[in-house]
């Protein structure tokens, strides 16, 4: 293991789990750390590269146990930075009325949390872009938050599907360019592009 992998896995194995919160309202932030957040559709992937990042089997499971899953789950990452993870939007299976719920909460923090540095927007490399999730740029490009997009599931795509669709979504940020910091092509399951996951948030944790 080299010495940047090595910092990376020490840095990030030393986790806690901080809380469930119904809103963000309800946030207890003792140590008032920074918060960077993850963000995407439901079953994007999120709980599988949240385990990846922190290096734990099963930290994100606790946002999937009953009643987590429609809440902001916060983990603080050697007492440096809080990972926060917030629900799954765009579930057809949900009625519509939680769907809303669940909008109004992810918008609320991202409008109101003032420590929250940077996003996290996964997207399904394979599924590519959905209203749901141009429905979030938009949103976080109007609460002025920096963005950063994490394709997840590449094992499932070739390399030249993947070239055409970094082409493609160039061409769309450049109606955030203002925010939008840059694309990570990642796959939990093979354990690709992680570490330049851990590497950004490292260099957050690092800001003041
Ligand atoms: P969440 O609902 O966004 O938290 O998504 P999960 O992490 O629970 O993953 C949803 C599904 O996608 C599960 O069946 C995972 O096994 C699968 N999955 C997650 N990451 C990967 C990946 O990198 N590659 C592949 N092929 N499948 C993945």
């Amino acid at each position: 293991m080299s010495n940047t992998n090595k910092l990376l896995s020490n840095y990030f194995g030393k986790n806690e789990f901080v809380g469930s919160f119904q809103s963000y309202r309800d946030i207890k932030n003792p140590l008032s750390k920074n918060d960077c957040c993850f963000l995407g559709r439901s079953n994007v992937g999120k709980s599988s590269i949240i385990n990846s990042i922190t290096r734990k089997k099963n930290l994100a499971k606790t946002s999937k146990t009953p009643g987590r899953t429609q809440s902001i789950n916060i983990f603080l990452i050697n007492d440096q930075i809080n990972l926060v993870d917030l629900p799954g939007y765009g579930y057809a299976k949900v009625s519509k009325v939680m769907r809303q719920n669940l909008e109004t909460l992810i918008q609320e923090y991202v409008e109101n949390q003032l420590k929250l540095i940077h996003a996290y927007i996964l997207i399904d490399a394979k599924v590519g872009v959905k209203n749901s999730d141009i429905d979030m740029f938009d949103l976080l490009s109007e609460s002025n938050r920096n963005f950063s997009i994490i394709f997840t599931k590449i094992d499932k795509c070739s390399r030249s599907y993947l070239d055409e669709l970094e082409k493609s979504m160039k061409s769309l940020m450049k109606s955030y360019i203002k925010y939008f910091n840059q694309f990570f092509f990642t796959s939990s399951k093979k354990f690709e592009g992680i570490i330049d996951v851990q590497k950004d948030i490292y260099t957050l944790s690092k800001q003041l």
